[in-house]
C-alpha cells in the first residue's frame, strides 16, 4: 500500500503528538516504580521463557551536532568514559542475575549518543562482558545492530563490528550538503559514507540503515533532492527520515542554529512531499512514521507476517522478546512493566555504586493500557484493525468498549484519514502520514485539546 500526500490534511492534523514508541508513553512513568518492583517482575518473567532483546546505551559524543535533542554527553575525557563503562559492567552483572540463562539474546542494539565513540578494545571488552553474562543466540535469527557515526569509524572498524557479531548497522547521515552540514556542525563526506557502506556490505552486514533529517538550516527542495539521489545510489535497506524540531528553549545546542536559516513550513512540506515521491519511485516501501525500506527488508516482511512492532528503536521485528535496557536513561520493557534508568550519569553511577539497580521510574501497565497499546500497535504497524478479530482475541466487545473513541474517529473518517465501518478501521493512503494523530484518539492520558510542546510535530 502506498502513501498519499495531502497538504491540507497535513496542515490540519499534523500537530504535536507522541511517537508511540511505547504506550503508555514515557511521560506517564513515575517513581512509584522502584528497583525492587523491577527485580520482582524480571524474575517472574522467566516463567514465560521468552527470548530477550538487549539495549545498551553509550551516551558519549566527540562533538555536538547543533540539531541534537538526544540525551548525550559531549566529552573527550576518557576517565569519565572509563568510569561509566565500569558502572555499566556492574549493571550487566546485576541485571543478568535476574534472567534465566536459557533465555537467549535474539536481539541486541547499541544506541547513543555514539556507540562507536568506544574504541575497538572497549567494544571487544564490552561484548565479551555481555556474552559472559547472557546467552547469545548464534543462529541466523539473531539481529544485532549498532548505531554508527560515520565520522568515528573506518573500513577496518566496520569489519571489526562484523567480527564482534553485529549484522545490522545504521549510519547517521542527516544530509550530504556541505552547507547544511556546516550549519549543524556535523561534517562528513559523501565518499567516506560510500566507502563505509561498501565495506559494510563486504563484511556481510545484512541490513544497512541511513538516518536523514529534513527541516535543517539551508535545506531546500533542490538541495535535499541531491542528498536523496546520493542516498538512493548507495541503496541502504532502510531509511528513517526525521522531521527537525527546532526547540532552542529546550535544547541549548539548537541556539547555535540561526532561526532565519531554517526552511519555512511550506518548504519543509515540499521537501517531505518530494522525499516520499522520490523514495517510493525508487522502490522503497513506506513502513509508517518516517520509515522506509526496500521490499525484501525484514521490516517489510515483518509487516506482512504480523511480527512488526513499535518500540524505542522506532519500528522493529522480534515482537516476542522481553527488552532488557542497560545504561543511563535506557528504557526496558519486561512483561507488563516499563522501567527507565536514571537519566543523568551522576545519578546512574551513584545508584550502582550503592549496589542498587539504577531504575528511577517506570510504570506497570494495566489491562486497559494493554488493550490500547495493542490498538495503537495495530494501527501503526498494519494500518488496520478488525473489531471482530480484536474482540475475540481480547475477550471484549470492541464497539462498546471503545464507543467514545469510535465517536471521536468519525471526523477523521469524514476527512478521509480512515475508513470506519461496523467491521473496523482502515487507514487510508492520506492517513498513513498522520498515524500518530489517529493513534492519539486511543491514548487515555493525552489531553487532545492541548498542543503539548513536549512532543514533536507529526510533520
Ligand atoms: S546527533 Fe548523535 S552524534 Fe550528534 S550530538 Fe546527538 S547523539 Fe551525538
Amino acid at each position: 500500500m502506498t502513501v498519499c500526500f495531502d497538504t491540507d490534511l497535513i496542515i490540519r492534523y499534523g500537530g504535536r503528538g507522541p511517537r508511540y514508541t511505547s504506550y503508555p508513553t514515557a511521560l506517564q512513568f513515575s517513581d512509584e516504580m522502584t528497583a525492587d518492583d523491577y527485580r520482582e517482575n524480571a524474575i517472574a518473567s522467566n516463567s514465560s521463557e521468552l527470548p530477550l532483546s538487549l539495549y545498551v546505551h553509550i551516551p558519549f559524543c566527540h562533538t555536538l551536532c547543533y540539531y541534537c535533542g538526544c540525551n548525550k554527553i559531549v566529552t573527550r575525557n576518557q576517565d569519565r568514559v572509563g568510569r561509566y563503562i565500569e558502572m555499566l559492567y556492574r549493571e550487566i552483572d546485576m541485571q543478568s542475575e535476574l534472567f534465566d540463562k536459557s533465555r537467549k539474546i535474539e536481539q541486541l542494539h547499541f544506541g547513543g549518543g555514539t556507540p562507536t565513540y568506544l574504541d575497538q578494545q572497549q567494544l571487544d571488552d564490552l561484548m565479551a562482558k555481555l556474552r559472559s553474562a547472557f546467552t547469545f543466540d548464534a543462529s541466523d535469527k539473531r539481529e544485532f545492530s549498532i548505531e554508527v557515526d560515520p565520522r568515528t569509524v573506518d573500513e577496518y572498524d566496520i569489519r571489526h563490528l562484523a567480527e564482534l557479531g553485529f549484522n545490522r548497522l545504521s549510519l547517521g547521515i542527516q544530509d550530504f550538503d556541505p552547507i547544511v552540514q556546516k550549519a549543524v556542525n556535523r561534517t562528513q563526506t559523501t565518499d567516506d559514507v560510500l566507502k563505509l557502506t561498501l565495506s559494510a556490505r563486504d563484511a556481510g552486514f545484512e541490513s544497512i540503515s541511513f538516518d536523514l533529517i529534513y527541516g535543517l538550516p539551508h535545506q531546500t527542495v533542490v538541495s535535499f533532492d541531491r542528498t536523496l539521489d546520493l542516498v538512493i545510489g548507495m541503496q541502504p535497506d532502510r531509511l528513517a527520515i526525521y522531521n527537525y524540531a527546532h526547540l532552542p528553549q529546550r535544547f541549548k545546542g539548537q541556539r547555535m542554529i540561526n532561526d532565519a536559516d531554517i526552511p519555512t513550513p511550506e518548504v519543509k512540506l515540499d521537501i517531505l512531499h518530494r522525499t516520499i515521491d522520490t523514495l517510493c519511485g525508487a522502490g522503497y516501501e513506506y513502513i509508517g512514521m518516517d520509515h522506509f525500506a526496500l521490499p525484501d527488508d525484514e521490516l517489510v516482511l515483518a509487516r506482512r507476517d504480523g511480527t512488526l512492532q513499535r518500540n524505542f528503536q522506532g519500528y522493529s521485528t522480534h515482537r516476542e522478546c522481553d527488552l532488557v535496557a542497560l545504561g543511563v536513561s535506557a528504557i526496558g520493557h519486561i512483561g507488563n512493566v516499563f522501567a527507565q534508568s536514571a537519566v543523568t550519569t551522576m545519578e546512574y553511577e551513584a545508584l550502582i555504586e550503592n549496589g542498587q539497580l539504577p531504575i528511577s521510574k517506570g510504570i506497570a501497565v494495566d489491562e486497559d493500557d494493554l488493550l490500547r497499546a495493542e490498538v495503537i500497535q495495530s494501527l501503526m504497524c498494519y494500518d488496520k484493525l478488525s473489531f471482530d478479530d480484536f474482540g475475540k482475541q481480547h475477550d471484549i466487545d470492541f464497539p462498546s468498549y471503545f464507543a467514545d473513541e469510535i465517536e471521536r474517529l468519525r471526523p477523521l473518517a469524514d476527512d478521509n484519514l480512515i475508513k470506519l465501518d461496523r467491521s473496523g478501521i482502515e487507514i487510508t493512503q492520506q492517513g498513513r502520514l498522520l498515524l500518530r494523530s489517529i493513534a492519539m484518539v486511543f491514548d487515555r492520558y493525552i489531553n487532545q485539546a492541548s498542543n503539548d510542546n513536549r512532543f514533536s510535530k507529526a510533520i
